[in-house]
């Protein structure tokens, strides 16, 4: 036989094995438990110098009295989201300067103010502390976002004091609707009073809010942390992109409780959360969140913050591993396996009056693209009072819920929202679009989206009206506009998602336009389960052209679709 080079079978004992080049040490991920704490980036580091949360006391001490240019860079730009806040764009910048500027020269000297809701449930009081500030310090702004919360936008640092001292009045805070921290937590905007509820989470969510928001122990994780709780069969708090969720679930032999799911996250890298297959029952609901975001906090990649979602330790662990870890280090017992909840049976969005549990009612209604203004919400909390109600709720979707409105008040409260703009008989296309921020105020956008998502709606509202009068055209069709290759409105969850981008011309200048997604969809009657869109190769339209595009999707669909076949398929 003859040797080869490569062939060691026989060589004899003793002799010199050739040296292997030695691998390189596997990078650490920054994960506390595994790696120590040792901060291997510079937001980590400042983090653990000076936590997000200690900023108020210098904004109360120093910055609002000392105004914009006191500011400490860091402050501006990390620990201020702690608390809600974050620059906004200087007006009339162009999207395409947006990737070479830097962000001092795109910011303004206003800030863009967060208020959290947890759960989405605002008394009218709270409605009008809102919409108070919206008027006195705002210039009017206010937009709903489609995670429950409220954003105004032209604050002064000058009066936050004043803006926090309003809110803790009413018991609203902006504390960690930023940051590297627990989010606001959505909950079922029906909760405690849909007639089909399997579970109330509003003990649950109104728990974890007092418990843990502003708890030092949990406000430096590795990135932004998102939870979702509902009990209501519709599944109506976007459960799958959360990175904590309950769903409720009748657990044959326990009653009624929830289905964990963890680890889902869109912008970059999307996925959708995965079920741990336990059974959560509402006594445990705390610990197990507290355990799944303790997790979260010591094993959650901290290198790189492009990986530090907790979806990317789920990719790794996988159930099974995650579940195991949260029992046997965290819990310290093991949660009994739990059913997956049925498809949901309704929509999620609560458009239109249901009746509740206690025979009064509940008003879905619709703003365009979720803005709103002070003005508009000081109207609506005086009449919602003047038709018996004290109560709505925002919800994930843009929208709003008016809860216990009397039987005999439904009519005319229904017909006083409209002078509002806000509608409970939505049309298909106001109905089913978001938008993003978008380069009004966004410092990272590309292209405007609330003005464009506005015009498509009225368009597609004209030129779509034979299909919809004709039935042929039922099912919403979901519009997600993004004014940058982030996801806050959840394009690959839509059925049509557009990502802002600048297009190139045939004249030279680019202009501004859309990269297309098509197919996305999360769990809903309409389809039997959740999904990405998929990016459509080299499908892009430009901002003027997106009415056209839209309107030939939907009528190729209508014309070429087989029976029963959804826009999804
Ligand atoms: Fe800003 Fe982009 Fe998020 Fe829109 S998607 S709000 S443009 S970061």
């Amino acid at each position: 036989m003859t040797q080869t080079a490569t062939d060691t079978s026989n060589r004899s004992e003793g002799s010199a094995r050739p040296e292997r080049p030695s691998r390189p040490a596997a990078k650490p991920h920054g994960q506390w438990k595994v790696d120590g704490t040792e901060p291997l980036n510079a937001n980590e580091t400042w983090k653990q110098e000076d936590g997000g949360l200690n900023v108020r006391e210098r904004i109360e001490q120093v910055y609002s009295k000392q105004g914009f240019d006191s500011i400490d860079g860091t402050d501006l730009h990390g620990r201020f989201r702690w608390y809600g806040l974050y620059t906004q764009r200087k007006p009339g910048i162009d999207g395409g300067k947006t990737a070479t500027l830097e962000p001092h020269e795109l910011e303004d000297k206003y800030f863009m103010l967060r208020v959290r809701i947890d759960g989405g449930a605002l008394s009218t009081e709270q409605l009008r502390v809102i919409a108070q500030i919206s008027v006195d310090f705002a210039r009017g702004s206010a937009d709903l976002t489609d995670r429950q919360n409220i954003q105004l936008h032209w604050i002064r640092v000058e009066d936050v004091p004043e803006i926090w001292r309003r809110l803790e009045a009413v018991g609203l805070s902006t504390t960690e609707a930023c940051g590297d921290v627990p989010r606001v937590i959505l909950g079922s905007p029906v909760a405690g009073i849909a007639k089909d509820e399997i579970i109330d989470p509003t003990p649950l969510i109104n728990a974890l809010a007092e418990r843990f928001i502003g708890d030092p122990e949990l406000a430096n994780l590795p990135r932004k942390y998102k939870t979702a709780i509902t009990g209501h069969p519709s599944q109506d708090v976007v459960h799958e992109i959360n990175d904590f969720a309950l769903v409720g679930v009748v657990h044959p032999e326990l009653g009624a409780g929830y289905d964990l799911w963890v680890g889902g996250g869109l912008s970059t890298s999307a996925r959708l959360a995965e079920r741990l297959g336990v059974f959560v029952s509402p006594e445990v609901a705390p610990e197990v969140w507290l355990g799944v975001t303790s997790i979260f906090r010591d094993y959650g990649y901290r290198r790189m913050r492009t990986k530090a979602r907790l979806k990317f330790l789920m990719n790794d662990w996988g159930p099974e591993k995650f579940r195991t870890v949260l029992e046997t280090e965290y819990l310290g017992y093991a949660l009994p396996d739990g059913p997956a909840a049925p498809k949901p049976s309704s929509p999620g969005d609560h458009v239109g009056v249901h009746e509740q549990k206690d025979g009064r009612f509940y008003i879905g209604v619709a703003p365009t693209v979720g803005r709103v203004s002070g003005d508009k919400l000081l109207a609506l909390a005086s009449l919602i009072e003047s038709h018996g109600s004290l109560r709505l709720r925002t919800t994930p979707h843009q929208k709003l819920v008016i809860l216990d409105v009397p039987g005999d008040q439904v009519d005319s409260l229904v017909a006083g929202l409209e002078p509002l703009g806000l509608t409970a008989k939505p049309s298909i296309f106001r109905r089913s679009t978001i938008a993003c921020t978008g380069i009004e105020y966004c410092k990272l956008a590309i292209v405007e989206t609330k003005v464009t998502a506005a015009t498509a709606i009225a368009e597609l509202e004209k030129r779509l009206a034979d299909l919809v009068a004709s039935g042929e055209l039922v099912d919403p069709i979901a519009l997600h506009i993004n004014g940058c290759p982030n996801s806050c409105a959840r394009i690959q969850t839509a059925d049509i998602g557009l990502k802002g981008m600048m297009l190139p011309t045939p004249g030279g200048d680019p202009t501004p336009g859309f990269q297309v997604h098509l197919g996305g969809g999360l769990a809903s009657a309409n389809r039997e389960e959740a999904g990405l869109g998929r990016t459509i190769r080299g499908l892009k339209v430009t901002v003027e052209d997106l009415p056209d595009y839209v309107e030939r999707v939907v009528r190729t669909f209508v014309s070429t679709r087989s029976e029963g076949e959804t826009f999804a398929e």
